[in-house]
């Protein structure tokens, strides 16, 4: 069985409005995909929709996950399953430390049961594999964070769970450029040690220069006007999507 995250003829509504209209894509494991489209094109509807978030509504077609599809399945579930989707705009949740938080995320989407001390532990090595500040364990989930760093949790996430495939909706939206190079490496290490697949949301060429991507796919309107190589990221930064 091929392994890899599917969308095949997909419509999707949003309060009662239609945003994806008949949209194919396809990410095969350890493959980085690109989503570029203008401002309301639908590509946090394709985020929102894979994940599984009640308000976005399936008229027809299918999301299938290692040749299993997946419609019905709570976020949950599909979490288990190992998906996972940073935010564009992440949440902050007051009262919960970082620490707290990703420990009982992390031992319920891997199944594990991890206590403090051990995962304290794993915790510690990834947050310095993202040169992040230890003080952000003790920090409420992205309260008074700044754009970057609320980016950069969303990736230190992302390294702790390890899932099979993910989509990162403008996860270089607000970082700085050696931010921008240090999750680009640790993307690149996902995407190679773990064959991760992953689809990248963003309207900047500035991190491709760093991560090799597979596939550009460009959505206007919901639905996938065109599909190429790295170079069609090149070439819609000179043009742009009129074209
Ligand atoms: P993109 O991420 O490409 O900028 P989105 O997927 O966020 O676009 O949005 C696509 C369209 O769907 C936009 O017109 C947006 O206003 C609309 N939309 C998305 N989510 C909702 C919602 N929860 N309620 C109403 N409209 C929504
Ligand atoms: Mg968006």
């Amino acid at each position: 069985m091929e392994k890899a995250l599917e969308l095949k003829n997909l419509f999707v509504k949003v309060a009662q409005k239609n945003i994806l209209n008949d949209v194919n894509l396809k990410v095969k494991a350890g493959e980085v995909c690109v989503l570029m489209g203008p401002n309301g094109a639908g590509k946090s509807t394709i985020s929102n929709i894979i994940m599984g978030n009640p308000k976005y509504e399936i008229v027809s077609g299918d999301i299938i996950l290692n040749g299993e599809k997946i419609n019905d399945l709570k976020t949950n579930e599909r979490a288990k399953k190992g998906l996972f989707m940073s935010f564009q705009h992440p949440s902050e949740i007051s009262g919960v430390t970082m620490a707290n938080f990703l420990r009982t995320s992390y031992n319920i989407v891997k199944g594990e049961n991890l206590n403090v001390g051990q995962f304290h532990k794993l915790l510690k090595e990834k947050m310095a594999d993202l040169e992040m500040d230890g003080k952000f364990r003790s920090r409420f989930v992205n309260s008074g964070f700044s754009g970057g760093e609320k980016k950069r949790s969303e990736i230190l996430q992302l390294m702790l769970f390890e899932p099979s495939f993910a989509i990162l909706d403008e996860i270089d939206s607000g970082l700085d450029v050696d931010a921008l190079k240090l999750v680009a490496k640790n993307i690149n290490l996902l995407r190679s040690q773990n064959k991760m697949g992953i689809i990248i949301i963003t309207h900047y060429n500035k991190i491709l220069d760093y991560l090799k991507a597979d596939k550009v796919f460009v959505l206007k309107n919901g639905l996938i006007v065109r599909e190429g190589g790295a170079c069609l990221a090149k070439e819609i930064e000179v043009s742009g999507f009129n074209k």
